[in-house]
């Protein structure tokens, strides 16, 4: 398979097309049809010349998620199930900033998106790692998400509508600005699989999408979370581009935390930490701590000690999230005065921290649970 045309920068484009001898202007129509107005195929992009149009297909591969399944309605949390080329599933979950009361639709919105298919971090309470990793996602596979979300969650003019424009008259060519028509303003790499062990796909797709020409989304909007992997951290440091950073702390004690995630066994607090510390102080940013609530595995009181030692010490603000049910996993979420007074207790210690009362929830917005819902129906008849 040819690589795929969302995989490429414009700087890319720019100089294929150079060698092709087509006019760089040929580049930022094709950009249009991609990542403005999200066409699906090459045919609707009616500006551009056949034979490019054809030397672009003989060059390239144009891959679409496909909807395999949508839970959820406009104005509340909407998850949605892909399936990629190769049959395997990955999931986005896009929610409303404000959901909409009196049924108009909200207009800010953040997508939660996958990196990888399934996540080889096995965290005990985590669906998306119970059938282990299979692959890591393309960078065309980590863009597609947020197109095919527009795509599929707005009404847009279709590809290939009105906007046709003679290819010897590129002046009336009038392109949308990037921003108009997105629904997708908040971008959150928290859905299936490990971000940074996906590293190069990972910033590859992150700089499409953040670009005025692609996603459009800005570096400040967008959040990559990570289980702790200490090193890629480090590595993140050094990348030019502002992206906000969460760690999934869940426990801070090493033994809470080798209780729960494996991964603490590789990279231990002390030197997820010193990472941390050296991010934060080579950015200038505020990194935030997730910590989910899990009854009787980090809920007690004097957890909230050691975690505001470390919240103050990395100048992090802690995001309390109570654990979402895992069918065939026995973990649960504590009681909600048990939420409140974990929360009133970090806060008392003088830590930034928010508790969040669940949106999605209901409908397995935790992530990889549609993703294993459907797989374990596919087992037992191989239709959805
Ligand atoms: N692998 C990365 C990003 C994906 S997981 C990471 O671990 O950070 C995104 C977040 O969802 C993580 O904080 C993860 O711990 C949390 N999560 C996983 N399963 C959950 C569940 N059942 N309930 C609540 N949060 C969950
Ligand atoms: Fe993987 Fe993150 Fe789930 Fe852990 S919490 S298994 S790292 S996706």
């Amino acid at each position: 398979m040819p690589p795929d045309i969302k995989a490429l920068t414009r700087e890319e484009l720019e100089a294929r097309f150079k060698t092709w001898g087509e006019p760089a202007f040929r580049v930022a129509q094709l950009l249009d049809w991609l990542y403005a107005r999200r066409a699906t195929n090459w045919d609707a992009m009616s500006n551009l010349p056949k034979n490019l149009r054809a030397q672009l297909r003989e060059s390239f591969s144009l891959q679409i998620l496909e909807l395999a399944r949508k839970q959820g309605s406009p104005d509340t949390t909407q998850k949605f199930l892909w399936r990629l080329a190769d049959g395997a599933f990955i999931e986005s979950v896009l929610i409303p900033a404000n959901p909409a009361l009196y049924g108009e639709a909200s207009d800010r919105h953040t997508l939660c998106i996958s990196t990888q298919v399934g996540c080889a971090y096995g965290c005990k309470f985590c669906a998306s790692g119970l059938d282990g990793w299979k692959r890591n996602l393309g960078v065309h596979e980590i863009v597609e998400q947020v197109l095919a979300v527009e795509r599929a969650g707005c009404h847009l003019p279709v590809a290939g509508g009105q906007l046709e424009t003679a290819a010897s008259e590129p002046a009336i060519f009038n392109p949308q600005p990037a921003t108009a028509d997105r629904i997708v303003n908040n971008l959150v790499v928290m859905g299936m699989g490990e971000p940074l062990a996906n590293y190069d796909h990972l910033i590859a797709a992150l700089k499409i999408l953040n670009a005025p020409w692609g996603g459009g989304i800005g570096a400040r909007r967008i959040t990559i979370s990570t289980s702790g992997l200490a090193p890629q951290i480090r590595k993140l440091a050094v990348e030019p581009l502002q992206f906000r950073l969460a760690i999934s702390l869940h426990g801070a004690t090493d033994e809470v935390r080798n209780r729960i995630m494996p991964v603490n066994k590789k990279y231990p607090l002390t030197e997820l930490a010193a990472a941390c510390e050296d991010y934060q102080k080579l950015k200038g940013r505020m990194i935030t701590l997730e910590y989910i609530l899990i009854a009787g595995i980090n809920d007690a009181l004097e957890q909230t000690r050691p975690l505001a030692a470390l919240a103050k010490r990395l100048y992090a603000k802690v995001n309390l999230i109570p654990y979402n049910k895992v069918e065939d996993l026995p973990w649960v979420r504590p009681a909600e005065e048990v939420c409140e007074r974990f929360l009133t207790a970090l806060e008392k210690l003088g830590v930034t921290a928010t508790l969040r009362r669940e949106k999605g929830g209901d409908i397995d917005a935790a992530c990889g649970q549609l993703r294993l819902k459907t797989e374990r129906e596919l087992a037992k008849s191989p239709v959805i």
